[in-house]
Order: C-alpha cells, then sequence, then structure tokens
C-alpha cells in the first residue's frame, strides 16, 4: 500500500488569505480613491468584517455556490469586499472591463450567466444602456451609500451599504474543495467574442504566493503596494490577493488613473512599489518631467501587458525607481514571467545589463514554458532563435468558460505570443503572432522597431505595423504620435534607427498621427491601425 503523508489537509481558499490578513495585519491599512471624490480608509480588519457581511447579503438575495457575480468598478475597498466576499462564499467573482463596448459587456454578463452585477457610480449610463439587454441579471447594485443613490435611473438599483448594513457579520467562511471555480475573467478578443477564463481557489492561491515571490512581483509587509493595473483586467495582476497575504498597506486609485493624481497619491501615501501597463507609465513620467518632480518613496514598478520600451525603463531608473518587466496573460491567471537579474549579471557593463533587463524574463516556479518552429519542433535557448510560444502549469487555462474544445497543443497552452529564449531562460517577446511583419519570408519583429523609436526625444507612442509592398509582400510603417511641441521630420527619424537594427528591417514610412487607438487593457490597438492604413501606398513600392 502507498504510504500517504501524515500532514493537515487543508484546502487552499481564497477566504484564508482575508482571514491571514485580517488576523495577523489587522491593522494595516487600505487606502482608497473613490468615485465619490474623496479618500478612504480602513484596514484589513475592517475589510474582513465587511466581506463576511456581504457574503451574508449574498446568501440573503439567494446567490448559490458556483453562481456567477459580476463587477463594473475601479479599484477601490468595496471591490476588494467583493472579491473576498463573493469567492469566500463560493460563488464566482466575474470583473467585467467597463471599458469595452457596451454591446461586448452585454454580450459578457449573459455567457457568464451574471446573477447580479455589482457597478461603482461612473458606471450607471454604462448599466442603464446595458441592463435591458441582460434579462437574466436579478440586481444592479449601486456601490455606494443611501446618500450618493442616484436620486433616478432607469434601471431598478439596489444599495451596496443598506445591503452589509442588514448584516451582522456573525459568518464563518464555508469550507469546500479548493477546485471549485473562484473568479472569472473574460479576454478582451480583438477578434471573435471574449472568451472566458475560470479561475480556481487553488489555482488562485497558488499564483499568489508564487507572484509575491522576490524574483517575481516580490511584495512584502515592509511595502505600500499601489496597483494601476486595473481590478477589471486580470485580477489587477493578482495583487489583490497577494498584498494582503503578504499583509503590505494597500493603496487604490480609483477611478484617477492620470499622472498628476497618481503623483500625488504616490507621494502622500507613501507607496513604495506599484504594477501596471507602459502607457500609464507614459502619463505619470510625463507629468514628472513637465514639473521636474521626484519620487521621496516610489522604488520598484511591474511593467507588463505590452513590451516596456527601453527608454521608458531607462527613464524610470534615472528616478530611482527600479523596473521589472513582467509577461504574462488572462489564460495564466495572469503572471508567467518577470525579469529579474541573476548574480553574475550585476557586474556587467550597463549596456549588457539592460539588455537582459529588457527582457520579459524567466518563468516563476509553477509555469513551464518553450518555443516551437511551424511544425511543433521544439526551437533552442540560444536567445537567437523565435517560434511560438507554449506555456502549462496549475494556473494556466485547460479549457475556456462554457467551450468544450480544447485549446491546448499536447497538454500546452498556446500564447500567441512569439519569443526566444536565452540560455540563462530569459524569454524575450518579439511579437504577437498576428503582428509580425512577414518581409520577403523573413519576419520582423515590430516591438523592437517600436522600441527604438520610442528612444527617440519627440516620439510620445509609435506602433510598427505591415503595411503591403508589390516585392515583399509586407514591409514595416511606423505610425508615431509627437510629444507635444516636439519636431521630427520622417528622414530624421528613419535615420534613427540606423546602426541600430539591420538595414532591411529599417522601416519604409513613418506615418504621424495625433492618436494611437487603445485597446480596453491599455495595448496599442493595431488590428485597428491596420485597417486604417489598408490602402497605404508606401513610397517604396
Ligand atoms: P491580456 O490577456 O490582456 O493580459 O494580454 C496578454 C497578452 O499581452 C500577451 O499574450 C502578450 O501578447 C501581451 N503582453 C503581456 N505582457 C507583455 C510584455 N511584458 N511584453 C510584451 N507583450 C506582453
Amino acid at each position: 500500500m502507498a504510504l500517504m503523508g501524515q500532514m493537515m489537509s487543508a484546502p487552499l481558499l481564497i477566504s484564508s488569505i482575508i482571514k491571514h490578513a485580517a488576523r495577523y495585519y489587522g491593522s494595516t491599512e487600505i487606502v482608497s480613491r473613490r468615485t465619490e471624490g474623496d479618500l478612504h480608509r480602513y484596514t484589513y480588519r475592517d475589510c474582513e468584517l465587511r466581506a463576511r457581511k456581504l457574503a451574508q447579503a449574498l446568501g440573503a438575495l439567494g446567490v448559490k455556490q458556483g453562481e456567477r457575480v459580476g463587477t463594473l468598478a475601479w479599484n477601490g475597498y468595496r471591490h476588494l469586499e467583493i472579491y473576498y466576499g463573493v469567492s469566500g462564499m463560493g460563488a464566482v467573482c466575474h470583473t467585467v472591463n467597463p471599458r469595452l463596448f457596451p454591446e461586448q459587456i452585454a454580450y459578457i454578463v449573459n455567457h457568464a450567466e451574471d446573477g447580479y452585477v455589482f457597478f461603482d457610480l461612473t458606471f450607471l449610463p454604462l448599466v442603464e444602456g446595458v441592463a435591458p439587454h441582460c434579462p437574466n441579471v436579478r440586481g444592479w447594485v449601486a456601490m455606494t451609500d443611501r446618500a450618493h443613490m442616484p436620486a433616478e435611473s432607469k434601471v431598478p438599483l439596489l444599495c451596496y451599504e443598506e445591503l452589509l448594513d442588514a448584516q451582522d457579520g456573525n459568518y464563518e467562511w464555508p469550507q469546500f474543495d479548493e477546485n471549485l471555480a473562484s473568479s472569472l475573467c473574460y479576454t478582451s478578443g480583438t477578434t471573435g467574442n471574449p472568451k472566458g477564463a475560470l479561475y480556481s481557489h487553488r489555482s488562485t492561491v497558488l499564483h499568489s504566493y508564487a507572484s509575491a515571490m522576490p524574483d517575481a512581483l516580490g511584495c512584502s509587509a515592509s511595502d505600500v503596494i499601489l496597483p494601476v493595473v486595473p481590478m477589471f483586467h486580470v485580477n489587477a495582476w493578482g495583487l489583490p490577493y497577494s498584498v494582503p497575504l503578504v499583509g503590505a498597506k494597500l493603496v487604490l486609485p480609483g477611478p484617477k488613473l492620470d499622472g498628476a493624481s497618481l503623483y500625488e497619491l504616490f507621494e502622500q501615501e507613501k507607496v513604495t512599489f506599484s504594477a501596471g501597463v507602459p502607457t500609464v507609465w507614459l502619463g505619470l513620467l510625463q507629468h514628472m518631467q513637465a514639473n521636474q518632480l521626484k519620487f521621496s518613496t516610489f522604488r520598484r514598478t511591474v511593467i507588463g501587458g505590452s513590451a516596456a520600451p527601453p527608454a521608458m525603463i531607462r527613464a524610470l531608473e534615472a528616478l530611482d525607481v527600479e523596473v521589472i518587466h513582467a509577461w504574462g496573460m488572462t489564460e495564466m491567471s495572469p503572471l508567467g514571467t518577470a525579469s529579474k537579474l541573476l548574480a553574475k549579471h550585476h557586474d556587467l557593463p550597463d549596456a549588457e545589463r539592460h539588455k537582459i533587463q529588457e527582457k520579459q524574463g524567466r518563468v516563476i516556479y509553477g509555469v513551464d514554458m518553450k518555443i516551437v518552429d511551424g511544425e511543433g519542433k521544439e526551437l533552442p535557448w540560444d536567445g537567437k532563435a523565435f517560434g511560438d510560444l507554449l506555456v502549462r502549469g496549475p494556473w494556466i487555462i485547460d479549457r475556456y468558460f462554457r467551450n468544450d474544445a480544447s485549446p491546448l497543443v499536447d497538454g500546452w497552452f498556446p500564447t500567441g505570443d512569439v519569443a526566444t529564449i536565452d540560455a540563462d531562460g530569459f524569454m524575450q517577446i518579439t511579437d504577437r503572432s498576428k503582428d509580425v511583419i512577414k518581409s520577403g519570408g523573413e519576419w520582423i519583429s515590430s516591438i523592437d522597431i517600436e522600441n527604438v523609436a520610442a528612444a527617440h526625444p519627440a516620439v510620445h507612442m509609435a506602433a510598427c505595423i505591415s503595411a503591403y509592398h508589390p516585392k515583399w509582400d509586407e514591409r514595416p510603417l511606423l505610425v508615431v504620435v509627437k510629444k507635444p511641441g516636439a519636431e521630427v521630420s520622417r528622414e530624421e527619424l528613419l535615420q534613427f534607427f540606423e546602426g541600430k537594427v539591420a538595414k532591411w528591417w529599417i522601416p519604409d514610412d513613418v506615418a504621424f498621427v495625433t492618436e494611437i487607438p487603445l485597446t480596453a487593457t491599455g495595448k496599442m490597438q493595431k488590428l485597428r491601425l491596420r485597417e486604417q492604413f489598408k490602402d497605404y501606398k508606401l513610397p517604396t513600392a
């Protein structure tokens, strides 16, 4: 007979995280900028009590285990209570991205079969438009108190604070199978309908442990952590779980994500660590440079969601902020890799060290990755060969919600990204496979081109897309937004590439625009750009 281990068996449940924070970091603060306009502060102890009241209120509303409860909300304490109250009672916390089109939101709410939807007041007009198309939602809950409830609304509303006030908090978190569903996020599919990634308690707790480690996000109780990445985008990269898990002070920026508001909050609350997509840091850096500001406590940030341009990494370092470049996706909970250096790298000359830091980095324990060629044959880890990136692990998707077709290839999940891996295991994304520029059968990395352009002092934002070429099929076209008041010509920009990339990678042309469209998760919308420039005639054509 097999000899079994003799340790206690305790399910890995999300409720255990907030229980731990309340018991061992009970007086540690959570500070939130509210949609009401003010700053709200309370502690992990308060948060857990209110999450228990919410679990009771959901029970009173008839919410059952496994039922989906939607949110349309900013980063704030009530949203955090919903994360824990909903999952903790055994229902599924379904965060919906309010930046999507109303039709997509209705599709997602209906596909998920949300029984209730909680929303911040900012999104009342959105709710009023979407509600008539979501007949199965039993109630829309405004996340505010009675005094701030809208005087009139086209949709009957419940009041969040009233729901909580009706409960006494005398509630024990239920124990159940750690493999039960806990939360749900839809990918913002640029083509076709969004698809749901359904996380479990087990996958979430394991991801929280792993992502908090020093070579991953590196969260500690001595940090003050401000997730700029929204709680409606892959659970804010897991920070609403990993921050209470380590007991750090949590600062939630609410709806105000502009440079000035973020800077004020960073300084006032003594933030040490943050996380967000490149476009957010662009706004913050611009505000700091324009006003010649410095950070007093901010020392480290994670950048992910899109490639962090080297120029941005350097600009943050000049402000004494270490950048951790990270990569992941909704289907991966999301964290896969992070770019922390190895001991042997510290003595390298700056330029060589920078090259390593700019990569998306090494996997955290739990994630396994490989790159393959067109036939599925594994490629060498030499930092040069690039191919389709595949991953597997206990917090990586097996199947999409309510879709039986398996997305896996021999047990691996194809990420849709193209990457290299070097001998030390540092992975670098060269492109999204749809965005690669195929020039005469050879591939050009659009990210490499964008990174060079972003380093030009007159460039605010740059996207590189393919344009039709009669001989080469596709050639790179650089689409550029200039910094306010800055000037640069097409010729000057193209010259800037010389010596920085292979000659045949230099774009054939530059198109100056006033704006590059962004997706609901802050990525440059290259699909839209390609449509916009589909009849573009290259001067070389
Ligand atoms: P999402 O599911 O919205 O988080 O998008 C995931 C996709 O974002 C990945 O498959 C990548 O294409 C892209 N992505 C995420 N992080 C990075 C990064 N650090 N560098 C380049 N692309 C990234």
